[in-house]
C-alpha cells in the first residue's frame, strides 16, 4: 500500500477541473443540463463536468508523462485493452466528481445522455482513495451546508441528491451504486442522529431497505434513530421533489416510518398473529434480528415489543 497519496489526490482535482472546462465546450451536455433543471450554481457548486469523446482526451491532458499514465491508472481513471494500451475510462458523460468526507476529489460517476449508450452510469473501481462501501455521495457538501446537522437522508443516486440540494435540502447524501454497508451506517449516525433512509415503492427499493435495516441495527446505540421512506411507485426524490416543492418532500420525511414499526411491519407481513404459530413464526425471525441490537434501551424495547407481539 502507498504511503503519499498526495500526488493521486492532486491528480484526481485536476481531473476534475479539465472535465468541469469541458463542459461549456459541450452543447450536448449543456443541453442535458438544462433538461434535469441543474442551474448554474448547482453545476459548481458540485463540480459537475463532461467527459468529451475520443479515447484519450484525459490522457493527453494529464498523462503527459509516464509517472502520470501510472498515476492516472492508479487512480482508476483509465483502462487497458488487451494489447495493454490505455485509454480514458469515461468517455461521453456527464461527471460527477466524489468527494471524500474533507472535499478532496477520491473518484467520479459519470453518466450517458441517453440510455442507448451502455449502461446508464459507471463509477471509479476501487482505488487506494476510494472504497464504495465507506463513501457516500455528496457527504462533504452536507456539512458544508449544515453546521448542526439532525437528520441526513440517504437516497439512491446522483441526481436524486443534486435535485434535493437544489431545492433547498441540503441533507442528502447516497451509496455509489451498491447496498448500504454497516460502514456507511456508521459514518451516517457520526453525522446525524436520525438518519433517513429513502428508496423508490418498487421491489428493488423494498429490497434494498431491508439490507439498510440489517447493516443499521448493530449500529443502533441509543440516541440514535434510523426512519424509511418509501415513494409512490415510479417516483425517485429527483422526480418528486420537483413535482412536489421541497416543503412536500420535507413533510414525507417528517413522516418516515420509524425503523422498529417497518420491522415488525415487515416481519408480520405474511403472518397470522391471531395464530399461536404465527405468533411463533414472528418470534422466531425478530429474536436473531433483536440480538444484533447493541445494549440499550432501545433494545430493550424492541424485545418488550415483540412480546407484546407475539
Ligand atoms: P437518472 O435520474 O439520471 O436516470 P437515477 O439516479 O434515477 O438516474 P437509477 O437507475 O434510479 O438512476 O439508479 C440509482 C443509482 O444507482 C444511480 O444514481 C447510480 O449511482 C447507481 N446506478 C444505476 N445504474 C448503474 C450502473 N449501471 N452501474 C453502476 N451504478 C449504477
Ligand atoms: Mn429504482
Ligand atoms: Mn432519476
Ligand atoms: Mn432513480
Amino acid at each position: 500500500p502507498r504511503e503519499d497519496k498526495t500526488d493521486l489526490y492532486a491528480l484526481l482535482d485536476a481531473a476534475a477541473n479539465w472535465y468541469q472546462q469541458q463542459l461549456p465546450k459541450s452543447p450536448d451536455a449543456q443541453a442535458y443540463c438544462r433538461k434535469r433543471g441543474l442551474d448554474a450554481d448547482t453545476i459548481a457548486r458540485f463540480r459537475l463536468g463532461w467527459a468529451p469523446a475520443g479515447f484519450d482526451g484525459v490522457i493527453k491532458a494529464l498523462g503527459t508523462n509516464e509517472k502520470r499514465l501510472q498515476l492516472l491508472n492508479e487512480a482508476g481513471m483509465v483502462a487497458s485493452n488487451e494489447r495493454g494500451n490505455k485509454y480514458d475510462r469515461f468517455r461521453e458523460r456527464l461527471m460527477f466528481p466524489i468527494l471524500d468526507r474533507r472535499g478532496r476529489v477520491i473518484a467520479f460517476g459519470g453518466r450517458v445522455l441517453q440510455s442507448e449508450q451502455g449502461p446508464k452510469y459507471l463509477n471509479s473501481p476501487e482505488t487506494p482513495l476510494f472504497h464504495k462501501g465507506r463513501e457516500l455521495f455528496a457527504l462533504w457538501q452536507v456539512k458544508q451546508a449544515n453546521t448542526k446537522l439532525e437528520r441526513i437522508v440517504v437516497v439512491e443516486g446522483y441526481m436524486d441528491v443534486i435535485a434535493l440540494h437544489q431545492a433547498g435540502l441540503p441533507i442528502a447524501v447516497a451509496t455509489l451504486g451498491t447496498a448500504t454497508t454497516p460502514e456507511h451506517t456508521e459514518v451516517l449516525f457520526r453525522a446525524a442522529p436520525d438518519v433517513v433512509f429513502c428508496f423508490d415503492g418498487d421491489r428493488a427499493g423494498r429490497a434494498a431497505a431491508w439490507k439498510a435495516l440489517d447493516a443499521a441495527l448493530p449500529r443502533l446505540r441509543d440516541g440514535r434513530q434510523a426512519y424509511f421512506l418509501f415513494l409512490p411507485d415510479g417516483e425517485d426524490p429527483d422526480s418528486l421533489v420537483r413535482k412536489e416543492g421541497r416543503d412536500g418532500f420535507e413533510k414525507r420525511i417528517r413522516e418516515a416510518t420509524p425503523l422498529s414499526d417497518y420491522f415488525f411491519g415487515e416481519l408480520s407481513h405474511d403472518v397470522n398473529l391471531s395464530s399461536l404459530d404465527g405468533r411463533a413464526r414472528l418470534a422466531e425471525r425478530a429474536r436473531p434480528l433483536i440480538a444484533r441490537l447493541p445494549d440499550g434501551a432501545f433494545r430493550d424495547l424492541m424485545a418488550q415489543e415483540l412480546e407484546k407481539r407475539s
